[in-house]
């Protein structure tokens, strides 16, 4: 399924992520996995299935996650969620 969801408010750290053209980042949203690893960061879980996490994401090919890493974005999300927390 194609992610069709808002990430217009979280562009500028989408763009400050690695590319991931030959992985799973080629077809997951990196936005959804960001936005994922920072519900998960805010709420100190800490129990991580990350193959899981990932291969439930939506696909996308849109806006400045296209192709991004969605391993890099779970984990500034955790950290970002986490920050935000305390
Ligand atoms: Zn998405």
């Amino acid at each position: 399924m194609a992610c069709n969801k808002d990430h217009s408010n979280i562009q500028h750290i989408m763009c400050s992520l690695p590319f991931d053209q030959g992985g799973l980042g080629r077809h997951k949203c990196a936005a959804c996995a960001y936005e994922k690893g920072y519900q998960d960061g805010f709420n100190h879980v800490e129990t991580i299935n990350l193959s899981q996490i990932l291969n439930e994401l939506d696909e996308s090919q849109a806006q400045a996650q296209r192709h991004k890493s969605p391993h890099a974005a779970y984990a500034k999300g955790y950290l970002d969620g986490i920050t935000d927390s305390y």
